[in-house]
């Protein structure tokens, strides 16, 4: 039987499963995230146990994904210093001696999501993450949107609620999207985790607000056949139908959509999304 490396690599854990050709894990190991050479030692020695065909990747970023550049593979921008401008790729095909394929966290994600979870059978779907961060993956027409580069889609603008003073905490942008409703936004400006505000209606009316607004924007620009909605912060169900209703106010009517309830869904893989299609994206690196 043939295995099959995956690596959800995250900024503050790596998950790591070995799985077969039907996409069947049959191991997996999951290590906090510390310096590249101690987590790339650890995974060493967990993917060592096999005889692995390929590999694939889906990463924390911004990361470089041209196939044609110098740079591909590697990490290229983060604020985790020890990982900035390191050769994660080139690395991991050194020292195990497989292809690896890579792509971006959430575009692996969506990739789980329409092989194997909520969106199979469609041809288009978007995943997003409200997490540490905000980002998007998605598949249009069947195929993974990015280029010379991925997309960013956590950093766009949003219009500010007239009751909402908070500056926003993105070291870029100050308010844009993930400025204003990731995690530690919400932290910040309520002073309490995101899962400690779990009853205040105010909060997620909010959150709801913006997350709705980015949706629209989506949409409208890539016409979606289904949005999954994954992360820590969605673990507040109460979201789900607050975005929908807000979605339903911004679009008013201008777009038509299916039912909303199947079109803005968690996801179908709940946490194992972005793994399950690491080990798809193995399957293509063959
Ligand atoms: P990461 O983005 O680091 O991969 P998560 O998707 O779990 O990890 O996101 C972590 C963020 O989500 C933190 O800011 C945390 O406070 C927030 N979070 C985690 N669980 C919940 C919850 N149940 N309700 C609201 N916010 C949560
Ligand atoms: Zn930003």
């Amino acid at each position: 039987m043939k295995h099959y490396g995956a690596i959800e690599a995250g900024g503050t854990k790596f998950v790591c499963a070995v799985g077969t050709e039907n996409g069947e894990i049959i191991d997996r190991l999951t290590i906090p995230t510390e310096t590249p050479e101690e987590t790339i030692g650890e995974l060493t020695a967990f993917f060592s146990k096999y005889q692995l065909t390929s590999m694939g990747v889906g990463s924390f970023g911004p990361i470089c994904v041209a196939k044609e550049k110098e740079e591909y593979g590697y990490i290229t921008n983060t604020p985790k210093l020890a990982w900035k401008a390191y050769p994660f790729i080139p690395e991991l095909e050194k020292r195990l001696g497989v292809p690896v394929s890579f792509t971006t966290d959430v575009n692996a994600a969506v990739l789980g999501e329409i092989t194997k979870g909520a969106a199979q059978g469609l041809n288009s779907c978007l995943y997003i993450t409200v997490g540490t961060g905000i980002g998007a993956g998605a598949i249009i027409g069947g195929e993974l949107v990015q280029s010379a580069t991925h997309p960013e889609m956590g950093h766009i603008l949003i219009r500010r609620s007239p009751e909402d003073s908070f500056a926003g905490n993105c070291p870029y942008h100050s308010d844009c999207l993930e400025g204003m409703a990731s995690g530690p936004a919400l932290e910040k400006r309520w002073g309490k985790k995101g899962k400690d505000l779990a009853g205040e209606t105010k909060v997620w009316e909010l959150e709801a607000d913006y997350l709705a607004q980015a949706l629209m924007q989506y949409i409208l620009i890539l016409c979606p056949d289904k949005i999954i909605m994954g992360g820590g912060v969605m673990k507040q169900q109460q979201l789900f139908p607050l975005i929908r209703k807000k979605l339903s106010e911004y679009l008013n009517g201008y777009v038509d959509l299916p039912d909303l309830e199947d079109f803005i869904v968690p996801p179908g893989l709940g946490d194992d999304a972005g793994i399950t299609g690491a080990l798809v994206l193995a399957l293509s690196a063959e």
